[in-house]
């Protein structure tokens, strides 16, 4: 009698079905005008760049016997998860200013939502997948250079301990784009909290649409602050809580010298996490007026403006949940006006935090800001490395001896000795031992950031095919806390000819 056997090899389609059965689709059921259905439109050629596996376990995805061709199918969309209802969302937004009613996902498509390990629901999107209702003059696709340069910077962004979203996979589309000339093509899967942005809420308080609003408010709620559900003023709430993590994570922008480079209302997420990654860069030499983005003429998201960027930004959210605050817009207004106003010493307390922690200091001191920002015009003045005079700092902690590479960023001897000798009799108040301050701050200090320069020869390579650079450098900025010494070279700054001044949105 022949054996029917009870479990053989699982079939490729079965285990995309199995795959597709674990995506919930909350978006899509909010009413029919937060988003439109749309398929991807599939590509010639896709082929695996990089799947993030470390990611998958995280959401909890089952991709096991799924090969590379396989994982290229489901995501660059050529091959439609079974049971996810692809969508586009709509939003509006600010853009340098300037309010534009309708934007929306233009290029992208949310697949739906899986419940991760921690049990929080995330969103996952293709970035690049094609046309949608909301493409305008757009061709619906992304380019290689900056799909690669959004995978690294945001993985390195959430290796460095701040909140941004996450890159899934990056796949080759196998076809040409038209930008300024023919550019290769790929797609990027982008993982994220939500992509609710202040542009979401523009775009339905814009057309006078409380309804919608308040069913955005409570979709943000569930998702992002569910405490928020049960506060005597829900709407409030949320808009405290908005103010707070945005207030965290500029704070941790500037803890590293990161510059977003476009700050616009649709790129800010309503979750706190750092969202789209087009001209953004890390500062090298430390001058708060920095701006690299290609359009940002006037320096509108320097470096310095950051935060008050950011307060504009959340004086427009707070606007579009008026009439949820109070029925009264007067008092609306009031409540509203306050919560924002918090913004400035929510962002300076952890802007200070993170400094002391950079500075080695466990204790607090009045003078502590005015140390802090003592350095920061040491190393103006000097156009020292940002990062790397954080990291020689560390090795200063443990004593005189360690202040030799501290001396190769900062040239300036006089102004250096005096704000050393101001910090060691400062630290010398510490309980701690040197030693401690050392490994303390070498936990906070990163070593490797995503410089620019390091990403423009991976893209360079990757154009020639070439992917081993960037495999390379998401390695090295996977530990960015560690010193990792077969890999020093990635720790300096550009060399004169390797500097690159602007990053173009190269969208
Ligand atoms: P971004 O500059 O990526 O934040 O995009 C701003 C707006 O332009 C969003 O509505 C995008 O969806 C849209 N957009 C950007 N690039 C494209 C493209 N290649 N095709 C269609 N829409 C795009
Ligand atoms: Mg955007």
């Amino acid at each position: 009698m022949l054996e029917t056997p009870l479990s053989g090899p699982e079939s490729i389609d079965a285990r995309v079905r199995r795959l597709g059965g674990a995506f919930g689709n909350s978006y899509g059921l909010l009413p029919p005008q937060f988003a439109t259905r749309v398929d991807p439109t599939a590509v010639a050629q896709p082929r695996l760049i990089k799947f993030n596996r470390a990611l998958a376990a995280e959401l909890l995805l089952d991709v096991e016997g799924l090969d590379d061709a396989a994982l290229a199918a489901v995501f660059s969309g050529n091959r439609v998860l079974p049971g996810t209802q692809p969508i586009a969302m709509a939003y509006a937004g600010h853009q340098f200013g300037q309010f534009v009613p309708q934007l929306g996902d233009g290029r992208a498509l949310l697949l739906g939502d899986v419940r991760d390990r921690f049990g929080k629901r995330r969103d996952i999107q293709l970035k690049g997948a094609g046309r949608t209702p909301y493409s305008r003059s757009g061709d619906g696709r992304a380019v290689l250079g900056p799909v690669l340069r959004e995978y690294l910077v945001s993985e390195a962004m959430h290796a460095l301990g701040i909140s941004a979203t996450r890159a899934l996979a990056a796949v080759a589309t196998g076809e040409a784009v038209f930008r300024e000339g023919r550019v290769p093509g790929a797609i990027l899967t982008r993982v994220a909290a939500s992509h609710v942005r202040v542009g979401t809420f523009q775009y339905f308080a814009a057309r006078g649409d409380v309804e919608a609003t308040r069913r955005l408010a409570d979709f943000a709620i569930e998702r992002h602050h569910p405490e928020a559900g049960t506060a005597a003023n829900p709407y409030l709430e949320l808009l405290r809580f908005v103010v707070r993590r945005q207030a965290r994570l500029i704070a941790g922008w500037m803890n590293v010298g990161f510059i977003h480079g476009v700050m616009n209302t649709d790129n800010m997420a309503i979750s706190g996490e750092t969202i789209d990654f087009g001209p953004c860069a890390f500062m090298d030499a430390y001058d708060p007026a920095t701006v690299f983005s290609s359009i940002d003429h006037r320096g509108r998201y320097a470096y310095v403006n950051q935060p008050a960027a950011a307060q504009w930004n959340l004086a427009r959210f707070a606007e579009t949940v008026l009439p949820l605050i109070d029925t009264s817009s007067e008092h609306a207004i009031a409540l509203a006006t306050e919560a924002i106003s918090e913004f400035p010493a929510e962002f300076d307390a952890y802007r200070l935090d993170g400094m002391r922690r950079k500075l080695g200091l466990f204790t607090e001191e009045e003078g502590d800001a005015a140390l802090g920002r003592g350095l920061l015009d040491v190393m103006h003045e000097n156009r020292a490395d940002f990062t790397r005079t954080f990291r020689a700092l560390c090795a200063a902690a443990e004593g005189d001896a360690g202040d030799t590479a501290l001396y190769e960023s900062l040239t300036g001897q006089a102004a250096v000795r005096d704000w050393l000798a101001a910090w060691r009799s400062r630290l010398s108040r510490e309980p701690q031992p040197a030693s401690e301050h050392a490994a303390f701050m070498r936990l906070v200090n990163p070593v490797f950031i995503p410089r620019n320069h390091r990403i423009e020869q991976a893209i360079v390579a990757a154009e020639r095919d070439d992917f081993a650079p960037f495999e390379e450098l998401s390695l090295v900025l996977s530990r960015p806390y560690e010193a990792q010494p077969d890999f020093a070279a990635y720790a300096n700054p550009p060399q004169p000819d390797e500097r690159v001044l602007q990053t173009f949105c190269g969208t």
